[in-house]
């Protein structure tokens, strides 16, 4: 008897891999048909960048997209967002896929016949935008994906959410991310979403391969600001002062101590930096107080907490010893928490991956230090989001332009293996769901 049930467990899972199999061959035709499609979206999207919270051309050429395909489309989601929903012909999980919209206040400088030429004015500076960190490819990748999944839509056990997400760069002070703010207006809710995945286009990994990370793949981010009452007096008389510059000297050598001294750096990177520092007016004055800013990067909820924990010691002791006081705001006005892999949606969806890429193209990549607001998703729900080669093959990676850059440079041959792998992933984990 066990024997019987053993052999139809051999045949079920095998049934279930050929119809994987087929699924994958389906949507591989599909995509290389309509890759030069997804090209041409992305060189528009490229030639009309728009800032974060701006993308107004950019909702509306995806909301024609997406209604054009049947889907239900809401526009107008966290301010120029946009999300559509294709209901599959049979029933099954709620998956969610998600691309960012928005460009930078950056002048490209690349030489394309579609380079962008709009200006703008940013923080009071005369300034060009640029899909300078590649959300024009996510975007059009993402067209790509809902134009092949709608196409099959009859054999799909689930639904799909499509999230094209505004303002992923980061926003004003005061206001919420795209993400975030997506999170709040309900996006992950009617129908309740099970899972999300997402990518990210990289300009220094070659094209054809894929690079994840389960856990901690992008930072959690807080930016803080220190500042440090001391007592004015004449610099020829330090006796008489409350020196704030000697005491924020100290705390910056003292902050630098949680990576080398309370970090398990066998486990994880941290970064404490401070990026400004301001005090005083001319040599001869001890000023009354100094102002520092500075960013912390951490790869696991526990290490940011811990690392908040220690700063704020450092900084309220280290002013205390030398007689000040010190106020210290963490966040100060922006915090991104970790863009967590959930180990055990990653093992699970690695095969997928490796079907679509091919082994050998499936690599395992360091955790980065930037952030990404496709945090506050997997804050609420498990998901994965995973890095797609956009570097031209023999390049060197460590002479291709970097993202935020004005050469920033993007090969749009590794578009296809993109649509291929969200849509592998999302068809792949409603199958295991069945
Ligand atoms: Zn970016
Ligand atoms: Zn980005």
């Amino acid at each position: 008897m066990k024997r019987f049930y053993f052999l139809l467990l051999i045949l079920i899972s095998a049934n279930t891999f050929a119809q994987k199999t087929a699924l994958r061959a389906e949507v591989a035709k599909k995509a290389a048909r309509i890759e030069q499609k997804v090209i041409a979206w992305r060189r528009d999207f490229h030639e009309h960048p728009e800032l974060g919270n701006e993308e107004v051309r950019t909702s509306e050429i995806i909301t024609k997209h997406l209604q054009s395909l049947g889907m239900i489309v809401t526009a107008g989601v966290a301010k120029t967002g946009v999300v559509g929903i294709l209901h599959g012909g049979k029933p099954g999980p709620v998956v969610a896929l998600r691309a960012d919209m928005d460009g930078l206040p950056v002048t490209e400088r690349v030489k394309l016949p579609f380079a962008s030429k709009v200006k703008t004015t940013y923080n009071g500076q005369e300034t060009g935008i640029m899909h300078a960190c590649g959300h024009d490819s996510h975007m059009a990748i993402l067209m790509g994906v809902a134009e092949v999944l709608a196409s099959m839509k009859k054999d799909i056990p689930g639904t799909i959410k499509f999230i094209f997400q505004p303002a992923e760069e980061g926003v004003q002070s005061g206001e919420l991310s795209g993400a975030e703010l997506m999170v709040k207006e309900g996006v992950l809710k009617n129908p309740t979403v099970e899972v999300i995945f997402g990518l990210h286009i990289n300009s220094q990994t070659p094209v054809g391969n894929i690079s994840y990370r389960p856990g901690g793949i992008m930072a959690a981010v807080n930016d803080m600001k220190i500042t440090v009452m001391g007592r004015q007096a004449h610099g020829a008389y330090p006796w008489s002062s409350i020196d704030p510059v000697v005491i924020s000297a100290q705390i910056i050598n003292n902050l630098q101590t949680i990576v080398s001294r309370n970090l398990n750096v066998t486990e994880n990177a941290g970064v404490v930096t401070i990026g400004s520092i301001q005090g005083g007016i001319r040599s001869n004055i001890i000023p009354e107080k100094v102002e520092m800013l500075g960013t912390v990067r951490n790869l696991s909820k526990e290490d940011e907490a811990m690392f908040i924990d220690r700063i704020k010691t450092i900084v309220t002791k280290t002013a205390e010893a030398g007689g000040a006081t010190a106020e210290l705001k963490i966040p100060f006005s922006y915090h991104y928490p970790v863009t967590y892999n959930d180990p055990a949606l990653t093992a699970k969806m690695l095969p997928s991956l490796k079907a679509t890429a091919g082994a050998d193209h499936v690599r395992l990549k360091p955790a980065v230090t930037g952030g990404e607001d496709f945090s506050f998703y997997q804050e609420k729900i498990p998901g994965l989001f995973i890095f797609l080669g956009g570097m031209p093959k023999g390049q060197d990676p460590m002479k291709a332009p970097s993202h935020h850059t004005p050469d920033f440079f993007i090969d749009e041959s590794g578009f296809v293996l993109g649509v291929n792998a969200l849509s592998n992933l999302a068809l792949d984990y409603m199958a295991m769901k069945k």
